[in-house]
């Protein structure tokens, strides 16, 4: 069961909504796309 708990642990915060892309979080200001995906 401690498997689960690390999973969900290292679950990225935030993820882009068109490619899927893992969005750090200092690009929150950008909302839920990454970085490319944003400035097209
Ligand atoms: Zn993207």
């Amino acid at each position: 069961m401690e498997n689960v708990v690390e999973f969900f642990k290292n679950l990225p915060s935030k993820q882009c909504t068109s490619c899927g892309e893992k969005i750090e979080e200092q690009h929150e200001c950008y909302g839920t796309q990454c970085d490319s995906c944003n400035e097209l």
